[in-house]
């Protein structure tokens, strides 16, 4: 019988579930250790100011076209981030998600973004194919992305198909499991959020996201065989202890030779106006950003584990 290389993965997150349910029922009924929502299931905090619910997505066609409808909230060009070389990224509206240190709270509501056909989106890319099909490719971000599957499906197996391009999923693993296997058999490279090393400060730091969410997906990656960047963000106070990046580093790892680099992405204020802009507290008022000595820190803590770390 030939081994399950994702095997060792998946028990871990059963063992993630197990151990977050049995967090939560430690924390007692009605609230976790964290002031977080105590569902296992992934549920924006009710915070003050926060979006109003939304009616989940779900595959709409467009009546000129027949792609998939999507909810978009920007598209530009980048280089150096977002994936390899230089890419057309689409950044999909809404999250389900409500992380501590998000820098793009605009783009947390699906319907605030512009409604347009993955048709439309894949001729938009075809424009930069000069620049973007050697070394670059398409990224597509958020929000959460996979909150719109079928529109990312869509949008992959096109530029895929049409123009020969390399496809990035950028993904907190949200709403893994609206992931198909032939989205997956189309994505090149995924951009892998692990907001933290253990399910109650994930849950915390997210927003009353799951850490089983991440690690189910690592273990489709693997079966896959889907290239991994690892992103992790390192915040003073709160995902900055050792032990606790170590916790990290050991998961990152578990995901074995798909891993291709760990990314520490040092906290920054850059969203802080946002959410004045947006009528909302900022969680993380007076949270300094890292020095150049607990990145490193963190950094060598990753490559301790044979992990291609940086900075
Ligand atoms: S997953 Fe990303 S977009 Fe969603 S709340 Fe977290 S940082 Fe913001």
């Amino acid at each position: 019988m030939t081994p399950d290389p994702a095997a060792p993965l998946r028990a871990l997150g059963r063992l993630v579930d197990a151990q977050g349910a049995a967090d939560h029922d430690a924390a007692g009924a009605g609230a976790s250790a964290t002031g977080g929502p105590t569902s296992p299931s992934p549920q924006p905090l009710a915070m003050p100011g926060a979006l109003p619910p939304e009616a989940p997505y779900e595959d709409e066609f467009d009546v000129a076209d027949g792609s998939r409808i999507g909810f978009v909230h920007s598209t530009e060009t980048t280089s150096g981030v977002n994936g390899p070389g230089l890419r057309y990224t689409v950044f999909l509206s809404g999250c389900g998600l409500r992380c501590l240190y998000c820098h793009n709270p605009d783009t947390q509501g699906m319907r605030l973004g512009e409604r347009t056909s993955a048709k439309r989106v894949i001729e938009e890319a075809g424009r930069y194919l000069a620049f973007i099909r050697r070394h670059g490719g398409l990224t597509v971000t958020g929000g959460e992305p996979l909150l719109q599957a079928g529109f990312v499906e869509e949008l992959f197996v096109g530029v895929q198909s049409e123009h020969g391009l390399h496809t990035t999923l950028d993904t907190s693993a949200n709403n893994q499991q609206k992931a198909s296997d032939r989205l997956l058999a189309h994505t090149d490279l995924v951009l892998l959020d692990i907001k933290a090393g253990n399910p109650e400060l994930y849950e915390r730091v997210s927003g009353g996201g799951r850490l089983a969410d991440v690690m189910d997906l690592g273990a489709r990656l693997m079966e896959h065989g889907v290239a991994v960047w690892v992103r992790f963000v390192l915040v003073p106070g709160l995902t900055d202890a050792p032990d606790h990046v170590a916790q990290v580093a050991d998961l990152a790892a578990e995901l074995g030779p798909i891993v291709e680099r760990v990314e520490v992405l040092p906290y920054h204020r850059l969203g802080v106006q946002k959410y004045a802009a947006l009528g909302r507290p900022y969680a993380l008022e007076g949270t300094p950003t890292p020095t150049y000595e607990q990145v490193e820190r963190s950094v060598a803590i990753f490559r301790e584990r044979g992990l291609v770390a940086l900075a």
